[in-house]
């Protein structure tokens, strides 16, 4: 069993492992738990076109045959609700029993923002944990300079 900033530390990390590596996305951690708060999956976003961060640990989660243990979502950046390369996140976790959502950072890019309202809306507990705030914005950085009238990034 882990709290809730280790959690996060955890899904920082699992994003951190791909950071240079998502462009144009951003690096993205996402931590799976039982309602004991015991880990069931851990993954990180490893590229464009691949899983965002939710959907790959719930991947792993199904694959381990303990997806229908998840109760809480702990990810860095605000589940997504758009259709890009890959299914909304929101839609993964609400395919999932998962009752709360805990968020590092809001979606910076408007299409794929509110994520948080909708997992709201289906009457998930959904909440921003700000304590990692810098370490979360950090890992969003090369992302947020790509956000539409934000400068072009460098990379
Ligand atoms: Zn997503």
């Amino acid at each position: 069993m882990i709290d809730l900033p280790t959690a996060f530390r955890r899904a920082l990390d699992a994003g951190l492992a791909h950071e240079g590596a998502t462009a144009p996305n951003p690096a993205v951690g996402c931590v799976l738990l039982d309602a004991a708060g015991d880990v069931l999956a851990e993954a990180g976003h490893a590229r464009a076109g691949a899983p965002h961060a939710e959907a790959a640990a719930i991947a792993l989660a199904r694959g381990r045959g303990v997806a229908h243990r998840i109760h809480t979502v702990v990810v860095t950046l605000e589940p997504c609700t758009h259709q890009g390369r890959t299914g909304p996140c929101c839609d993964a976790i609400l395919a999932t029993p998962a009752r709360e959502v805990w968020y590092a950072m809001p979606d910076p890019n408007p299409v794929a923002s509110g994520g948080a309202l909708r997992l709201a809306a289906a009457g998930l507990q959904v909440r921003r944990w700000d304590r990692l705030l810098p370490e979360a914005a950090r890992l969003l950085a090369p992302f947020a300079t790509r956000v539409p009238g934000a400068a072009p990034s460098s990379q």
